[in-house]
């Protein structure tokens, strides 16, 4: 079982008493029926937890009350099966602080052309309920996803579940502490932003530690976990040094980390490699592991994107294809075969190689440390989103940019990195050109396991801007839509 899995979705089904007794329970009998299905369709992330139908305001107050009482409940999902009057939800609306998809489906999929009366009718009112119920959700301002479609229908089944990983990524971040290593790398700007509105935005606790913190972890660690860590670095990554001295000191750094990280509860950290103290390397296998096994990471000082890559891993989960830290590094200009070559100075995810990584010590061009131990390899090939959340000063603007990572056409054996190299959309220039004016990163999300609809679906709950640079981007579009963005932002 996933961890998506444990997430529930509470089914809101609307009706009214005014029915009696038979249709109201033909309504909970097809609800049950529809949770279940749910469950067993493997489009289907998270559990739908079924709810007996929804009456009256006191019954629709109480369920959505319940829902956000429910840890483990990352949204609702409503459906009026029939007529349900939306001043009735009013009350229960107002207090909703879960998530919500709006489903407008039909229990039965044909009209029955030659048996349909007024009582099948009145048991299958989804057309207008519904759009009452889009009324009622307008005219209060308040976010849904609306999706509409034969409740087995496998497109409309994808669609559900895509909203699932958003609205998980939206409860991984509620609980989400990052733990700052240091501070922000000198004189960078893009890689700063405000924590306070990040906490009430995305839930995120950002909070910063001395490197001698991490020092005093580094040097508790026994010879023991050492070689626990050294033993589980052979059996997934290939050896290819004689230095096993600096291969220990990652495992030794990596063993410190997961400690610190286990005892506060963090799922994000960053490093910062012009703040390293007494640590004799900058951690690099030690953070490409940890980041392998689900914990965010970024250089420098960039919680933002430390703390979007555990999002993104907690929205991908289970998909084949991982999400990293990225930077976009060189350009290979050729024309008509422009590319984009993304590493970082270590610190790259095994989960999105294309081979088994290998393990080398190299120096750093960059710095006056130990050469550290990292992995190498080539990432895998295949659509994937690029993913920056930036501080726009009064806002926060989270852009994503379809690209397709492409094989390396020649071996780089210099190159001491791993590495992705990527075709952005629409084309090169188009790309490039939009993420400059966006304002997007040097620091991103790499995600094969993502859209970028879950991550619009994403923003829209936490209600950020979200500027989307893809296969139709024009840039005279972008640009007017920026500019009313900046508008439309203020007025808020
Ligand atoms: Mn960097």
């Amino acid at each position: 079982m996933t961890n998506l899995k444990k997430l529930t979705f509470h089914f809101l089904v609307g009706s009214q008493d005014l029915y009696g007794a038979d249709v109201l329970k033909s309504v909970d009998e097809h609800a049950r029926e529809m949770a279940a299905y749910f469950n067993a369709d493997a489009r289907i992330p998270g559990t739908v937890v079924f709810v007996p139908v929804l009456r009256n305001s006191d019954g629709i107050a109480r369920a959505i009350q319940a829902a956000n009482t429910d840890a483990s409940c990352a949204g609702v999902i409503t459906w009026m099966h029939t007529f349900s009057p939306s001043k009735m939800w009013i009350r229960g609306l107002s207090t909703l602080q879960k998530p919500l998809l709006h489903l407008d489906t039909q229990y039965f999929r044909d009209i029955p052309w030659g048996t349909i009366d007024m009582d099948y009718m009145n048991l299958n009112q989804s057309a207008h309920g519904d759009r009452e119920h889009g009324f009622i959700l307008s005219r209060m301002r308040i976010p849904q996803k609306a999706l509409a479609g034969y409740w087995k229908d496998e497109t409309l089944l994808s669609r559900i579940g895509a909203w699932m990983r958003a609205a998980a990524g939206v409860a991984e971040g509620r609980k989400l502490r990052v733990l700052r290593i240091s501070d922000n790398m000198r004189e960078v700007a893009v890689t700063e932003g405000d924590k306070v509105e990040a906490h009430i935005k995305f839930g995120w606790s950002v909070d910063h530690y001395g490197v001698e913190d991490l020092i005093a972890e580094v040097e508790k660690t026994t010879e023991a976990e050492i070689d626990a860590q050294m033993a589980e670095y052979r059996e997934r990554y290939a050896l290819q040094t004689e230095n096993v001295a600096a291969v220990r000191y990652q495992a030794r750094e990596e063993a410190a980390l997961k400690r610190f990280l286990e005892a506060g509860g963090f799922g994000a950290f960053h490093t910062n490699f012009q703040d390293l103290q007494q640590l004799k390397q900058l951690p690099g296998l030690a953070a490409q592991d940890l980041m392998r096994q689900g914990y965010g990471f970024a250089g420098e000082g960039d919680w933002k994107t430390a703390a979007m890559v555990r999002v993104v891993k907690a929205m991908g989960e289970g998909r084949t294809g991982g999400a990293s830290f990225m930077e976009d590094y060189t350009y290979h200009l050729e024309p008509g075969n422009e590319l984009v070559l993304g590493a970082h100075m270590l610190e790259i995810c095994p989960s999105i190689a294309a081979e088994k990584p290998a393990v080398k010590v190299v120096p750093l061009g960059i710095g006056d440390r130990d050469p550290p131990a990292r992995l190498t390899f080539r990432a895998a090939t295949g659509p994937a989103v690029l993913v920056s959340l930036v501080d726009m000063g009064e806002r926060f603007r989270l852009i994503v940019n379809d690209v397709e990572c492409v094989a390396q056409p020649h071996d780089m054996p210099n190159l001491p990195v791993a590495a992705a190299l990527w075709k952005p959309l629409p084309d090169f220039a188009t790309s490039a050109e939009a993420w400059m004016y966006a304002g997007g990163a040097h620091h991103s999300v790499l995600s094969y396991a993502v859209t970028a609809e879950e991550l619009r679906d994403w923003a829209e709950i936490v209600d950020v801007e979200f500027v989307h640079i893809g296969k139709g981007t024009r840039i005279e579009d972008l640009r007017r839509d920026l500019a009313l963005n900046d508008a439309l932002w203020k007025l808020r």
